[in-house]
């Protein structure tokens, strides 16, 4: 088990070794992890300035996690959870991501893992790692919503081990971006923005920045900014959606597990929520890739539609320290990226005078 390994060098070993002490383990839990986190912070000049910006963006890139999502910092903690516990069987609902990470945390750990997918609407990387990783995937004719229902019934049985972010566990584990973003930028940024789906993680980074800020390891509290897509944005229109619809298939979710806990975040924060149509997404999706070299899914780019909108309204002071969740790998999503990239591979003879032409020369 990883958790007897010897301590070798500076090798990051994961963020439930790395931050132990913020987090619900003992010296005797058996740590399931694939050294998952210290994940880079990446300045985004090229795209503040195309937007018209005056402000630091920094791009906390969690699609280099090793299931490329911020997921994986969940879930480590969860699946350590479980097999301290004894389960045998851990089952979530998932807009993708989510099933990525749990069938790979559970292969590891030697655990059955079911995946419950609404079906032909998720990307299809997310699909491919769920079925490599071995899981047994199935295809709900339904929504997120309707998945996560079933999930929660087979969850009251108590033989079945629920990793969603209803599970305390993946709230706790995923609160050590926001400590790793502080350690990497040296203070707080005054604005964190990320995508809102089910609502886990805007309520896991509010509470790490308070930890991080109690513990003294930071000097301010940011102000929590959450965007939702047009077409799924219960908690900026206060109420519900019973079928909801958006390129953004991971934050495709009508009625938040964690409605409450990111109202909460957002008011103790003096914080912000809003909505970005798919049109917004994809060009912010696009002009990521080509002004900074940064590839994410449109889910994440969700978040600099947002930045977007609020440069606009005015909303960001000059000199700004805003730090962004990247929260899952482009290449999760290839349909999505072809599609936006708005031209094919030009199909020429094999001669260098083919390609001189192509070029212009
Ligand atoms: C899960 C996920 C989200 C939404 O996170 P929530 O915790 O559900 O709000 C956003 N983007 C990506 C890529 C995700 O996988």
């Amino acid at each position: 088990m990883n958790s007897i390994q010897p301590q070798s060098g500076n090798r990051w070993r994961g963020v439930v070794h790395e931050f132990r002490q913020y987090l619900p383990v003992t010296d005797s839990t058996p740590i399931i992890s694939l050294n998952e986190g210290n994940t880079q912070l990446v300045r985004a000049d090229n795209f503040v300035k195309a937007i018209g910006g005056e402000c630091e963006l920094w791009l906390k890139y969690e699609g280099i996690n090793p299931t490329c999502s911020f997921k994986d910092r969940g879930m480590t903690m969860a699946v350590t959870k479980a097999v301290e516990r004894g389960a045998q069987v851990v089952v979530c609902a998932s807009t993708g991501n989510t099933s990525a990470s749990a069938a790979a945390y559970a292969a590891r750990a030697k655990l059955k893992c079911v995946v419950l997918l609404p079906n032909g609407k998720i990307a299809l990387g997310k699909l491919a790692q769920s079925l490599m990783y071995g899981a047994t995937t199935i295809a709900v004719e339904g929504n997120f919503d309707e998945a996560l229902r079933i999930v929660r019934e087979l969850g009251e049985t108590g033989k079945i081990e629920v990793v969603n972010s209803i599970n305390p566990f993946r709230i706790e584990g995923q609160k050590t971006a926001s400590f790793e973003i502080c350690d990497q930028l040296g203070r707080a940024p005054d604005f964190h923005f990320l995508p809102v789906g089910n609502a886990g993680n805007i309520t896991a980074y509010w509470r790490g920045f308070k930890e991080y800020y109690a513990a003294k390891k930071s000097d301010r509290l940011p102000r929590m900014f959450g965007f939702q897509a047009a077409g799924s944005a219960p908690i900026v229109d206060g109420a519900p959606v019973a079928d909801p619809h958006t390129v953004a298939t991971a934050i495709r979710i009508g009625n938040p597990a964690s409605w409450q806990q990111a109202t909460a975040a957002l008011k103790e924060s003096k914080g912000h929520i809003d909505k970005v149509t798919d049109e917004e997404i994809l060009a912010a999706y696009k002009l990521i890739a080509r002004t900074d070299g940064i590839f994410v899914e449109p889910a994440s780019a969700a978040c600099l539609a947002g930045l977007i909108k609020c440069v606009k309204a005015g909303k960001i002071p000059a000199g700004s320290v805003i730090t962004a969740t990247m929260t899952g790998h482009g290449l999760k999503d290839p349909d999505n990226a072809i599609k936006t990239a708005g031209f094919e591979p030009i199909v020429v003879e094999a001669t260098k005078d083919a390609v001189m032409k192509v070029i212009g020369f």
